[in-house]
């Protein structure tokens, strides 16, 4: 193999290095040992993984390499919250956040270049859709915010949990995803519990019973809406998948894991969404389902015609939710001086146009090879 064609280990969880080691003739176990200085030492030279060979460390440096995007950027909020650019081909770059609370750390990680699924209220979407990022550009943000931090998962864990949040719709890079949750919460890899790492989907049905079969994560879905006119008029992908239908997909995924509630993210914006009666709506979508709602405040961006609710109304909206018994918490604003808030990452994305065919082609592909 030349140079061009080495391959990055970033982009395997544990079978697949497994299944690499075995083609070139290598021990699970070594597959093993490198996959611990990759991800709880954040060693990218195989000269340094000092319990391997010194014949295996060259073999290995011939063919492989550990390669995370480049950091552009590195922003830190006043708050604690720091961002991360990350560079990709092409000029390209997605953005990575990491939020501090004082009993967790929490990493928000994206998933493409840019996004297709043209949610009004989100400045990702004003980006377009450019490309799927690699398993190796998914988990190699955590790796880069790990190694930043000074992470180790098995002593001193500032990456508690992960959010599959950040730019893009995971379930539309679906093996990807899934091969950088695998590593996420493999011991061997980040060690975090299963129920730590949170995919975070717009709605697209077929998939949410697609990754219910193939990976133990938790959900959290973006609803934003109680009722099918207006969740279409700001999430138009309810057109295909209406609320009806999300629902009972959430509900099938939430029988197959027991003691665990799915996540509704609502954004609250002003005179759109917020008023008393859609909470009522709310609550009774939220009854029939372990469900838990996240109200985020809508988070402004250059462009946008949406303003966030005023606090009392976001108040008078958690009140009448809480008191039918619906769990219900409001997500604090972090990091908006360095537009590291919900709704706010556009990273960079170049050459979009030419890829909204190609990303409407990939939606009908992604689906019909679910359903
Ligand atoms: N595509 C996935 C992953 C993105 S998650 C999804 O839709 O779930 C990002 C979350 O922030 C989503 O719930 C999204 O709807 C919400 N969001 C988008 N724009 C926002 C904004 N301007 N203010 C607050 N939240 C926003």
């Amino acid at each position: 193999m030349t140079a061009a064609t080495k391959v990055n280990l970033l982009d395997f969880d544990r079978e697949g290095l497994r299944a690499l080691f075995a083609r070139i003739g290598e021990k699970p176990f070594r597959a093993d040992q490198v996959m611990k200085w990759i991800y709880h030492h954040h060693v990218d030279d195989f000269g340094q993984m000092t319990d391997l060979g010194k014949a295996l460390r060259g073999k290995l440096a011939d063919i492989a390499e550990i390669a995370p995007a480049a950091t552009l950027l590195d922003k830190h909020s006043v708050d604690g919250t720091r961002k991360w650019l990350l560079g990709m081909d092409g000029g390209n770059a997605v953005e990575t956040v990491y939020i501090p609370e004082p009993t967790r750390g929490t990493l928000c990680v994206s998933s493409q270049v840019g996004c297709g699924l043209n949610c009004r209220f989100c400045s990702t979407a004003t980006q377009g859709f450019n490309r799927n990022l690699a398993a190796s550009e998914i988990i190699g943000q955590v790796w880069v915010a790990a190694k930043a931090l000074g992470n180790q998962p098995h002593q001193q864990r500032r990456i508690t949990n992960v959010v599959m949040m950040g730019m893009g719709e995971p379930l539309l890079n679906f093996d990807n995803v899934v091969r950088a949750m695998n590593v996420m919460r493999d011991d061997l890899g980040f060690g975090l519990a299963n129920k730590r790492v949170t995919l975070s989907t717009a709605g697209l049905v077929p998939l949410i019973d697609r990754l219910s079969e193939v990976c133990d994560v938790s959900l959290a879905v973006s609803l934003h809406a109680p009722n099918d006119e207006l969740r279409t008029e700001l999430v138009p992908l309810n057109k295909r998948y209406p609320i009806a239908e999300l629902l009972a997909a959430c509900a099938r995924y939430a029988a197959k894991r027991p003691r665990t509630s799915i996540t509704f993210e609502y954004t609250m914006m002003r005179d759109v969404n917020d008023s008393p009666e859609l909470a009522r709506q709310l609550v009774k979508l939220m009854r029939r389902l372990p469900a838990k709602v996240n109200l985020i405040p809508f988070n402004p961006f250059p462009g946008t015609g949406y303003r966030r609710s005023e606090p009392d109304v976001i108040a008078a909206f958690q009140k009448i939710l809480l008191e039918a018994g619906v769990l219900t918490m409001l997500r604090r604003t972090r990091g908006d001086d360095i537009d590291a808030a919900c709704g706010q990452l556009k990273g960079q994305v170049l050459d979009r146009t030419r890829r909204q065919a190609e990303f409407r082609k990939r939606i009908e592909e992604a689906t019909a090879h679910a359903a």
